[in-house]
């Protein structure tokens, strides 16, 4: 989507004028391990599931408001109570209602980059002021004295655990102490935490910090990228808020029923988790053998393959953007670059998909690196 035209720009809101969509920089391609999209088929006996709770929802009826059914699932799964949960139209509206509801002028958020693209952009069309604190260079771990002091000074705090596109978790300790110094509300995203070691999830503080918001979404493990559903798991004074501000039927009846009918057969998830885990080890290893004894165009960094809690995997290529179009023209495969984004310089993001993509991604990037050196 292009800039708006002059007209446009003179006609809306002042802060709209210079805003860019956000561009998901999606092609059509045969391999799409793009968007960390879970790429495997979904196991039959949900894929049915899902159709039969499809098949039997009237469509002439408003849905329920607060989809209390799967409220009341998704607080029986996690020990929680119907009044801690809200959901919403993917994770990304209730991103967008939180920065809403407790940004705006005057306030802060602040963001620990390189991290996902949309916090900046959802605060920015809420004119909500953005302090950063960069994570370390190499590691991408926090820089916790620095944000510790950043926080005690901003209204909103949004960790991503684990990040996007980084793979590393946020420990509860740093979450923790997160909370403790934001005199306002802290968000940590869990958008992969599916994929992530047992026990990695910080949702165990909620008991004790109440400014504590966790962000969930069915578009990762679940598979239901298209379906729209996500949902946060807070005190419920905060959960007030987010029913106070949310557009009243944005949940709507195909995707609560597909969402309660996938949340019903988890375990069913277990298998395709697990060797997406598995699978992504594969990658890691395969990607940095691959790279072992090859050298980066001088004065740039060298490569690496960074370890991931995700179902996708930051690697740093020699040529990255030119890698990545080539891979996509050449191979109809299509990855992320994020070699301009900074903090990410010749980084491309691959998503674990099926043994078979991972294959295909492998031996295209081995062919498009070593045709490189010779
Ligand atoms: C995918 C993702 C989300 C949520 O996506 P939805 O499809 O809108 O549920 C949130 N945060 C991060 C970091 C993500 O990568």
């Amino acid at each position: 989507m292009a800039q708006l035209s002059d007209r446009m720009r003179a006609l809306v809101q002042p802060h709209l004028a210079q805003i860019e969509p956000y561009d998901p920089a999606f092609s059509q391609t045969r391999i799409n391990l793009s968007a960390n999209e879970n790429t495997y088929p979904p196991p039959p006996a949900v894929r049915a599931a899902v159709d039969d709770a499809l098949a039997a929802t009237p469509l002439n009826r408003y849905p329920d408001p607060m989809s209390n059914r799967l409220r009341d699932l998704i607080a029986a799964r996690g020990g929680h109570s119907r009044r801690q949960i809200c959901v919403g139209n993917g994770g990304d509206e209730l991103l967008f209602n939180f920065i809403m509801a407790f940004g705006g002028q005057g306030r802060t958020l602040l963001n620990c980059p390189p991290a996902f693209s949309e916090y900046e952009f959802f605060a920015s069309v809420n004119q909500t002021q953005v302090k950063r604190v960069w994570r370390d260079p190499e590691t991408f771990e926090l820089d916790m004295p620095r944000t510790l002091e950043a926080a005690s000074r901003s209204d909103m705090v949004i960790l991503t655990s684990p990040n996007n596109p980084t793979g590393n978790l946020v420990g509860a300790h740093e979450v923790e102490q997160v909370c403790e110094a934001c005199p306002g509300m802290v968000m940590v995203d869990e958008a992969y935490i599916e994929f992530a070691d047992p026990g990695s999830s910080v949702e165990c503080l909620l008991p004790s910090h109440p400014n504590l918001v966790v962000l969930h979404t069915l578009s990762k493990a679940f598979g239901e990228a298209g379906v729209r559903c996500g949902y946060v798991v807070a005190a419920p004074d905060v959960i007030d808020v987010f029913a106070a501000v949310r557009q009243i039927y944005s949940v709507n009846v195909l995707t609560q029923a597909a969402a309660e009918a996938a949340l019903r057969m988890e375990v069913m998830f277990d298998p395709v988790v697990r060797q997406i885990r598995a699978e992504r080890e594969r990658v890691v290893a395969a990607l940095r053998a691959l790279l072992a004894d090859v050298d980066a165009p001088s004065g740039d960094p060298a490569p690496a393959v960074w370890p991931s809690q995700g179902n996708f995997v930051l690697a740093r290529v020699p040529d990255a953007a030119r890698v990545r179009e080539r891979l996509r023209d050449e191979h109809s495969i299509l990855v992320r670059d994020f070699s301009s984004a900074p903090g990410l310089a010749g980084c491309l993001r691959i998503t674990v998909g099926t043994p078979e993509e991972n294959d295909e991604v492998l031996r295209a990037l081995s062919q498009l690196i070593k045709e490189d050196r010779s």
